[in-house]
């Protein structure tokens, strides 16, 4: 390890900084930020420094750098571009035991300044040792990613409940396993939410499950997660990571097989939805286990193809979940109807072809007929975007056409959307069935109507595989 990673406490210290420019600005700021008390030296200033001036926020020497100006600072850093200023400073700075930061001069510098994620009281640095401060800075970007936002605002909430936990499990490994459930759990998703009221209560509930009992199931949580429509990099970085935290996942035959590859290997997997739609677990059930599994205190994954709010009765699951009192929270995904429009091409509402965009289902709710109005969905000015309308097409453009739609309207099928199996077939309302048939398109597939489907032809830019699809076993 070249460089030892410290944390400096520069809160009230007096930290001086050489130059004026832009660069030095950043600095400033980066001191700022720390509370540290900062004094610049530098003939002139430019706009942000001087903005930081009127300001009163920084005190400014009119001036070049004097050796003596470092006396009594707890740092300098130097961000002038003349050398021989730099080298100045660096030995003035050696001389006196004052760390030095000499901007883009390694070879000049005490200390170096790492790439910060700030999630402030979480402060996370990243040092390459200055061999390559842009792969620090992808490092960085990495870690952003993996780091809700409100990471910081979760440890205030450990920090207020951190000496009353104490007192309540004095164990010290079982406090810490309570700690590791509780900053993964529940209060953790709430907070992450702005919920942080919601999330100090089921905190209490938690501390007040565990010290009643280590086995009572307190800590479960549901997320509701939107899979999106198959392309894993379509995936929210909510569902990302709670795919990577799960302790149960209970899924949809919808999710492509390249989403759950991403869960948790050591995660329970439940399928709660069989190769034919008659043989789904029914809704009441599924409703009932997402319950179960919370109560035994488990993090549960309801993972839905597409958005659990179109067409995915996520709804009816959150309604159980209320009705339970179980704390959950709904991520949103990308739903078929935007993923398909944009992996072939088809932009829904193209202001020359339509000005709005409807979803509506081709799957009428077992024991009754559709009741859909298709006379209000006959419009030249409006997609018209089926989800689950393969097996019912037949009969979806009969309706269309009989309630005045033109049988030329263009019309489009696509087949597994967004994976690299993806198939568009394309034609109008009276042929597309037979062609989309002719091509043995099957489930999932989605059916776009409207004269934006002409697009299609000039924007597909993405065709999946080079190779045909293999055919399914
Ligand atoms: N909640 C989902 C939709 C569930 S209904 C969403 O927001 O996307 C199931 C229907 O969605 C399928 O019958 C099909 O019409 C459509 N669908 C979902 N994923 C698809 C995909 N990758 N390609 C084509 N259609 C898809």
């Amino acid at each position: 390890m070249q460089y030892l990673p410290i944390f400096l406490r520069l809160a009230g210290q007096p930290c001086l900084v050489v130059g004026g420019g832009e660069i030095a600005a950043r600095k400033v700021n980066a001191l700022l930020r720390a509370g540290a008390r900062v004094r610049v030296v530098a003939p002139a200033l430019g706009e942000d420094v001087h903005r930081l001036l009127l300001a009163g926020r920084i005190e400014h020497l009119a001036r070049r750098f004097e050796p003596s100006d470092l006396d009594g600072q707890a740092l300098v850093i130097s961000a002038t571009d003349r050398r021989e200023v730099n080298e100045a400073v660096a030995a003035a700075a050696q001389a006196r035991n004052v760390p030095v930061n000499v901007v883009d001069c390694p070879d000049l510098c005490g200390f170096i300044f790492p790439a910060i994620v700030d999630r402030s009281p979480v402060v996370i640095a990243v040092s390459t040792g200055g061999a390559s401060p842009v792969l620090a800075r992808l490092v960085r970007a990495r870690l952003e990613m993996a780091l809700p936002a409100a990471y910081g605002r979760l440890a205030l909430l450990a920090e207020r409940f951190r000496q009353r936990v104490k007192v309540a499990l004095p164990d010290a490994s079982r406090r810490r396993r309570f700690w590791e459930a509780a900053l993964q759990g529940g209060p953790a998703e709430l907070m992450f939410n702005g919920q942080d009221a919601a999330a100090e209560r089921c905190f209490e509930g938690l501390l007040a499950a565990e010290t009643a009992g280590p086995a009572s199931g307190g800590r479960g949580f549901v997320s509701l997660v939107g899979a999106g429509p198959g392309d894993p990099d379509l995936l929210t970085l909510r569902a990302l990571r709670l795919l990577q935290e799960a302790d149960v996942v209970v899924y949809d035959r919808l999710v492509s097989a390249e989403v759950m590859g991403l869960i948790r290997t050591d995660a329970e997997r439940i399928n709660a939805g069989k190769a034919s739609s008659r043989h789904t677990l029914p809704q009441e059930e599924i409703n009932c286990l997402l319950v179960r599994l919370a109560r035994e205190g488990k993090r549960v994954v309801r993972l839905k193809g597409g958005d659990p709010f179109i067409f995915g009765r996520g709804g009816e699951e959150i309604e159980t979940l209320l009705e339970q009192g179980i704390p959950f929270q709904i991520v949103p995904g990308v739903t078929a109807a935007t993923g398909c429009a944009a992996y072939a091409g088809i932009p829904l509402t193209h202001r020359d072809h339509a000005q709005s965009v409807a979803f509506v289902t081709g799957h009428s709710r077992e024991g009754q007929g559709s009741s859909v109005d298709w006379a209000r969905l006959v419009n030249p000015q409006q997609t018209l975007v089926v989800y689950m309308g393969l097996q019912a097409f037949p009969e979806i453009r009969d309706q269309l056409i009989r309630h005045g739609c033109p049988a030329d309207t263009l019309a489009a099928i696509i087949e597994q959307g967004t994976t690299v199996r993806q198939r568009v077939v394309t034609g109008t309302l009276v042929d597309l069935y037979e062609r989309a048939t002719a091509a043995g398109i099957v489930s999932p597939a989605l059916i776009i109507i409207g004269s934006v489907v002409a697009l299609h032809r000039q924007l597909a830019w993405y065709h999946g595989q080079a190779e045909p699809p293999a055919q399914p076993d």
